[in-house]
């Protein structure tokens, strides 16, 4: 698969990122994987971005609310003395005539950065991920029969990270639990599984409670998957291959 299908013009999705997510993500606390995850699905869905304007507007005037902090009584003596404490300014020597120099050049603006061919397919802030990565074709690298990865955010000590992932039809991504959180959201075909039926813009949110094994349909599914931990696959084998790949 070398690109994602035209979308249609208004995905009905049904599953969304819960309130904690997005409040999380008003309030700039989301790490940057989920972050990418969440700001992908406000450019399918009107609603949940109502209710990050709502938040922000909230956050805002709660911020404008809070009384300023009271200064001390003797802050004005404290600082007039410290400015008396100082010792008498020096005179600069003086500095020679000014010599005319000629004109600077006028700037030249610096283009936005752009992306163009297949990355161009895919939504605003994950664009922001793919620019100094490529122009044209995405460099898809195989993770395991049938499923291909793009790393966004390289995995971290801790096991955050954010990959696109490529999956071919009727592929099931192996048996797995979490040690953190996982966040997916279908940008092209979709998968299933024990949670429920995920379709374009649909975010799929697992914890250290679920254990699941998501299958794609009929059609290629391609997916962005951010994890603030490492997986825990079922398979002794797909752990092994698992740590050597850092999922
Ligand atoms: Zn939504």
């Amino acid at each position: 698969m070398n690109a994602l299908p035209s979308r249609p013009v208004a995905p009905v999705m049904t599953h969304h990122p819960d309130v904690l997510a997005l409040t999380d993500y008003a309030f700039g606390s989301l790490r940057v994987g989920p972050s990418l995850v969440v700001a992908s699905h406000l450019t399918f869905c009107f609603n949940c971005r109502d209710r990050v304007d709502t938040l922000e507007a909230w956050g805002g005037e709660a911020l404008e609310s809070l009384p300023p902090d009271p200064l001390a009584d003797d802050a004005l003596d404290r600082a007039l003395a410290r400015l008396d404490a100082l010792p008498a300014p020096v005179a600069p020597p003086a500095l020679p005539a000014p010599v005319a120099s000629p004109a600077p050049p006028a700037p030249v603006a610096s283009p936005a950065p752009r992306v163009t061919g297949e990355a161009a397919e895919y939504p605003a802030p994950v664009r922001q991920f793919l620019s100094p990565l490529a122009s044209g074709h995405l460099p898809w690298q195989p993770l395991g029969p049938g499923i291909r990865q793009v790393v966004l955010v390289k995995p971290t000590s801790d096991g955050s990270c954010a990959r696109l992932l490529s999956i071919r039809p009727r592929t099931a991504f192996p048996r797995h639990s979490h040690r953190g959180l996982e966040y997916a959201i279908v940008l092209a075909g979709g998968f299933d599984d024990e949670q429920g039926r995920y379709r374009l813009g649909d975010v799929a949110q697992a914890d250290e409670r679920v254990s699941h094994r998501p299958e794609v349909g009929d059609e290629p599914c391609v997916c962005l998957l951010a994890t603030t931990g490492p997986l825990h696959f079922s398979s002794p084998l797909v752990r092994l291959y698992a740590s050597l790949a850092r999922l």
